[in-house]
């Protein structure tokens, strides 16, 4: 799961929030509309309250969360885009009900939430945008009161306290990511180490090439995903006279010839060539997206390769080997596809070695 996959799932209970906290604004303003002790504070008609607390805010709170909406379901907005855009809807909410009740100090810092809320994101010029924001409509808020509405009392240090508990918001926010940051990279970490892991289990540690469990994985992976347009192909290879090899120049030799082959393997390119250690000393080679004449020229031509090392140990006696090429068949199975290759390798085995055979061989390929 990629880390934007991972915040996704955060806006949707927040934007549920955002509602939640229009809602209880659109009834909190309705109560003291109603209720004469609540009213107190604020000195002006029934018709100004309606209008200038009730009919404008939920106004511009419902545009805010509705723009929002579609904001968040477009398929052409970022996963970036729509993280701010859930910060930003509750930062517009926020700043509305502060520019309203501006007298008491706690409301004024209302965008504090805001700028917790934009540390889930981990982002920190996220934070940063939405306390200068904040900090502006603290000001805002400040002439609004005492150039507009002049029936409130404007309390300099009200403004002050709210400035401040913003910035200690903006501070705490930071702290919070920068614990965000160290826990995305111990994850981070952890995840390459377990990757490491898992593809080094995958290698086979003589010849570096993927062991019969990548093998096996691999080729599945190559048949759910089989397309006609990528045609793939399998090479099972099996050295000759192994054994006189190993009892000719000792085992250790041994290894540096299968070394050697999966070296000249590896040689052909990394892409399109997947070799993986099938057994002792056969090597499965399979090809993908080329045409059946590429992949069995390069077949053969891992062989003609191989075949013309030269080892310090063995002079100038060549070492070949024999091999069952097989284009896959969407009928095969994995089993199939593989049975097929051994049995042409068989057939090379006993028709002089030091060969590919790529051509129907046996009965049971036909019943296949
Ligand atoms: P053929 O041409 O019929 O394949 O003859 P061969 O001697 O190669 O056949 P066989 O399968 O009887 O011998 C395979 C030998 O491969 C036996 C084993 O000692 C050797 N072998 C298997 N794995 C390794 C390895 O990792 N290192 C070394 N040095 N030898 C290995
Ligand atoms: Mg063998
Ligand atoms: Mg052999």
């Amino acid at each position: 799961m990629n880390i934007y996959d991972f915040q996704k799932r955060w806006r949707k209970p927040l934007f549920l929030i955002g509602v939640f906290f229009c809602l209880a604004c659109l009834f909190m303003e309705i109560l003291i509309f109603v209720v004469p002790q609540f009213r107190m504070q604020v000195k002006c008609t029934d018709e100004q309250y309606r209008i200038r607390y009730i009919y404008i805010p939920t106004a511009l709170n419902v545009a805010a969360v509705v723009i929002s909406y579609f904001l968040l379901t477009s398929k052409r907005v970022s996963q970036r885009g729509k993280n701010y855009t859930i910060c930003s809807m509750l930062l517009f909410i926020c700043v509305v009900i502060q520019n309203l009740h501006g007298v008491y100090a706690s409301v004024l810092s209302l965008p504090s939430l805001a700028i917790f809320i934009s540390a889930v994101f981990a982002e920190n010029r996220l934070t940063y945008a939405i306390t200068v924001i904040s900090m502006v409509s603290t000001l805002s808020s400040y002439i609004v009161g005492n150039l507009l509405f002049e029936e409130h009392d404007v309390y300099i240090s009200n403004y002050i306290i709210a400035s401040a508990i913003i910035i200690v918001a903006y501070f705490c926010s930071n702290l919070l990511l920068r614990f965000i940051y160290s826990q995305l990279h111990t994850v981070k970490v952890g995840h390459t180490n377990e990757e490491r892991l898992l593809n080094k289990m995958r290698l086979d540690p003589l010849t570096g090439l993927y062991n019969r469990g990548g093998m096996d994985s691999i080729m599945d992976e190559l048949i759910k995903n089989y397309d006609p347009e990528h045609t793939l192909y399998l090479l099972m290879i099996d050295i000759d006279n192994f054994k006189r090899v190993n009892d000719t120049y000792g085992h250790q030799n041994g290894d540096v010839v299968l070394r050697t082959l999966a070296q000249v393997i590896l040689d052909m390119g990394r892409k399109d060539i997947i070799p993986c250690r099938y057994g002792g000393e056969e090597i499965c080679v399979m090809f993908k997206n080329m045409e059946i004449d590429d992949a069995l020229r390069k077949a053969n031509q891992i062989l003609s390769n191989f075949r013309n090392v030269r080892y310090d140990f063995s002079g100038d006696h060549s070492i070949t080997f024999s091999g069952g090429f097989v284009q896959y068949d969407p009928k095969y199975t994995k089993d199939d596809w593989i049975k097929i290759a051994d049995s042409r390798l068989y057939f090379a085995k006993h028709n002089g070695k030091n060969r590919i055979i790529s051509i129907p061989v046996e009965e049971t390929e036909q019943i296949i």
